[in-house]
């Protein structure tokens, strides 16, 4: 049902300006580097880069960039934080290094890496103090997405999320200013990434759609673009061998539409609950959002049964002993769920703090 209020009557919204799509379109990085350097000899882009990458010699072989630049590899065994964030911008000033173009070359973690980097460049302070919606004074240096994985949309949200230790919160810098100006997306890419994990990330997309078409803050863009994101996501997931060129190729757009979407729209109870996972179990956000699906039949019946035929289907491993010691930890996963209201309440409604008592939390944490 859609519910229009006051909010939904018109909605403005940036989005990423120029797209190059296709396999083999990371060969289009050498020349629009070129062009953006060539009026400086100063200039230089500075690349984070999944470290992965570093193994293979990937970033060598395709990304033929002859000119100056940095490389710098993130390791993505933690979320990005604040402190990190803070701690890269700092040593980058500190030697003087100061790119005029920023090149994120991974999944979300190095996305999200690259878009907080190239804020931060320009607006003086700390990460935490961008946490929030439309806090950036400036735009950023001049940024490129090239993602490595699909699902998560990062390359095309307004959004770079960052967990700050000591707040206890998971939060985005939530800004036309965080957007990529560019993004190249080459399905070759993701060819190399290990199959759970295709799935944790790939889902997220799914999961962005089916809460946004779920809830109650509607309109007719970020429905278009999820019911579409939705369908190709669905069709990657549903076909015999999801890694192939063409499901990933689905995927790959599904994760960009999906992102799109999101930014015009919200998520739903998964995130809030998966959040919280993140935050108090330090667990990845694509991780948590499958264990999440464990709790969400009463929710979302009809995706609950997709997912989990797939599971099944794709012989995906969710681990179960992720969540322990729910009753001591269970303040900080209600706080940390709680806070999530917008998204609460798209899925729940204004009262869904009744819905969401201790009891009803801790019953749903210990379903997953
Ligand atoms: P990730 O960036 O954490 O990477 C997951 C794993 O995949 C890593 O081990 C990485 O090395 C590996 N990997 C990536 N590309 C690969 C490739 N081509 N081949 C082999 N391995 C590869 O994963 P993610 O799930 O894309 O991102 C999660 C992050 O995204 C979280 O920090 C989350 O908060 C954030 N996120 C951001 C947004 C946003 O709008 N900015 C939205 C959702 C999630
Ligand atoms: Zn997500």
């Amino acid at each position: 049902m859609r519910i229009l209020n006051q909010d939904n009557l018109y909605s403005s919204s940036k989005t990423v300006s120029t797209i190059h799509f296709g396999f083999g379109s990371i060969n289009k990085l050498q020349s629009i580097l070129d062009e953006k350097i060539k009026d400086s000899n100063k200039a230089f882009p500075l690349f984070f880069v999944d470290v992965f990458f570093k193994r293979n010699l990937f970033f060598k072989k395709i990304v033929k960039y002859s000119g100056k630049y940095k490389v710098v590899f993130i390791n993505t065994n933690s979320e990005p934080t604040t402190s990190k964030i803070d701690e890269i911008v700092n040593n980058l000033k500190l030697k003087n290094i100061l790119p005029n173009i920023i090149v994120g070359i991974g999944g979300g973690s190095v996305l999200d890496t690259a878009k907080a980097v190239s804020n931060m460049l320009t607006n003086s302070g700390n990460s935490s103090n961008f946490q929030g919606w439309d806090l950036l004074k400036k735009p950023g240096v001049y940024k490129i997405g090239i993602p490595t994985i699909s699902g998560t949309g990062a390359e095309s949200t307004r959004t770079c999320v960052l967990i700050d230790k000591k707040k206890k919160i998971k939060l985005g810098m939530n800004s036309d200013y965080t957007l990529f100006d560019e993004v190249i997306l080459d399905p070759n890419l993701t060819a190399t990434v290990p199959k759970n994990q295709f799935f944790y990330t790939g889902m997220d997309t799914f999961i962005h759609c089916i809460e946004s078409l779920n809830g109650s803050h509607r309109n007719l863009l970020s429905d278009s673009l999820s019911e579409q994101a939705l369908d190709l996501a669905t069709s990657c997931f549903s076909s015999e061998d999801m890694q192939d060129n063409n499901s990933r190729e689905k995927l790959m757009i599904a994760s960009f539409l999906g992102g799109q979407a999101i930014s015009m729209s919200f998520v739903g109870l998964i995130h809030p609950l998966s959040a919280a996972i993140s935050v108090v179990y330090g667990t990845h956000h694509c991780l948590a959002n499958c264990i999440v699906m464990r709790a969400m039949e009463e929710y979302y019946p009809k995706e609950y049964d997709f997912f989990w035929k797939l599971v099944k289907e794709k012989k995906i491993k969710i681990p179960r002993n992720i969540l322990n010691n729910i009753d001591k930890k269970i303040e900080k996963l209600v706080n940390s769920t709680l806070i999530h209201e917008k998204p609460l309440k798209n899925a729940l409604g204004d009262n869904f703090k009744k819905h969401l008592s201790v009891d009803k939390l801790t019953e749903l944490f210990k379903m997953m």
